[in-house]
């Protein structure tokens, strides 16, 4: 196991193009770290440079205490699983398990017990005969992590490992991925475009944006006190709404819409975030505001309500048995201090409007 350490990380790739930026990034021993983002947000050129696969243009990588910056991939103790498993398909389950254990001419007794050990912890002992055409994608992605852990890594890295596997498949495996990082209790760092991947297996996120980290923290601090209106509206689903309008004397108003903010010294332009959760029914009296309903989605466990609000399109996550339809009107109020305030910029910054 081991601690990992980006310092100042630039990546230039030969045609120019900055794929990372100045990124700075301490993974502890045994931590879980996802890093999310859009698609080409450089995560993975990230993953790719702690791997060895890519090479550094400036800065830093330490891996446990080495310097690993000029060490080929097979010399810096990690393990890598991708999206695509790349088992050989002539080969046994056990076989693809041990291949790199073979290459290293370690002893078979040993060899055996750590492709055995790998199994068992994977649940997957009764298909050590089988070739990879005989399993299920799903069996195929444990036969990858086999093979990863069969290494015993210092540390393990997963660039969007469940992109292939169906969406049931993909939750099981998310849970089984978070009971094995438990069970190892391995360093790991993971790639992923899905912010419930993310969220759920994260002891931290770090969420980036053109090759630039945009906030490192854990799934709640991220959740409940975004660092920017980029992450605001990249973690959470459906994603939170926003309202370009003013502040003055600690109140915020946009078109038809005007509210009191618990605190902020804001004062100006500024951008209203309010999560879809955050807004409810009300009677007409405590309104925020009155809408008129646009679609209105029954989920099951909840509806999800779009329509207007002061200008711009919006949606609230309602009741399941909520009985009003489209182009009916209805009163929302936003639930207090639930409110989030960014600056108008283009950065976005998050203004202070909920006390910390
Ligand atoms: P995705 O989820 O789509 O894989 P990502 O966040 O992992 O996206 P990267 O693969 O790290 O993104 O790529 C980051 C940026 O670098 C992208 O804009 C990509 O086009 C660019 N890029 C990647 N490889 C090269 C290369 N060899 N030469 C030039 N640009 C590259």
């Amino acid at each position: 196991m081991a601690e990992i350490r980006i310092s100042e990380l630039w990546k230039r790739y030969p045609n120019g193009f900055e794929a990372v930026k100045r990124v700075n990034l301490q993974v502890a021993d045994g931590e879980f770290v996802v890093l999310v983002g859009p698609s080409g947000c450089g995560k993975s050129t990230t993953l790719r440079l702690v791997a060895g696969l890519e090479e550094v243009s400036s800065g830093e990588i330490r891996i446990g205490d080495r310097l690993v910056n000029n060490l080929p991939p097979a010399e810096r103790d990690i393990a890598m699983v991708f999206q695509n498993y790349a088992l050989y398909p002539h080969m046994s389950v056990f076989d693809n398990m041990a291949f790199g254990l073979k290459m290293r001419k370690m002893p078979q007794a040993e060899l055996d017990q750590r492709v055995r050990r790998a199994a068992e912890v994977l649940s997957i002992e009764q298909l050590l005969d089988r070739r990879p055409r005989e399993l299920s994608g799903g069996q195929r992605q444990r036969v990858a992590l086999g093979r990863a852990i069969v290494r015993d890594p210092s540390a393990f890295l997963f660039d969007e490992p469940l992109s292939n596997l169906d969406a049931k498949l993909r939750v099981q495996m998310r849970t089984e991925l978070a009971r094995l990082h438990g069970r190892l209790g391995s360093t790991m760092i993971y790639v992923t475009h899905d912010q419930v991947e993310a969220m759920t297996l994260g002891d931290r996120i770090v969420v980036m944006k053109d090759g630039v980290i945009q906030q490192v923290a854990g799934p709640l601090e991220l959740y409940e006190r975004p660092a920017n209106r980029f992450v605001a509206g990249f973690i959470g689903s459906p994603a939170m709404n926003f309202i370009s309008g003013r502040v003055s004397g600690g109140s915020f108003s946009a078109e038809g819409l005007s509210m009191p903010l618990e605190r902020t010294a804001a004062e100006g332009e500024a951008v209203l975030g309010v999560r879809p959760e955050d807004l409810v029914l009300a009677e007409a009296g405590e309104a925020l505001a009155e809408v008129g309903l646009d679609v209105v989605e029954h989920m099951g466990h909840e509806t999800l309500a779009y329509f207007d609000l002061a200008g711009v399109p919006a949606v609230a996550r309602l009741e399941a048995d909520l009985t009003a339809r489209p182009g009916e009107r209805i009163h929302l109020r936003i639930r207090p201090g639930s409110e989030h305030l960014f600056a108008a910029d283009e950065e976005g910054a998050r203004l202070d409007a909920r006390p910390s």
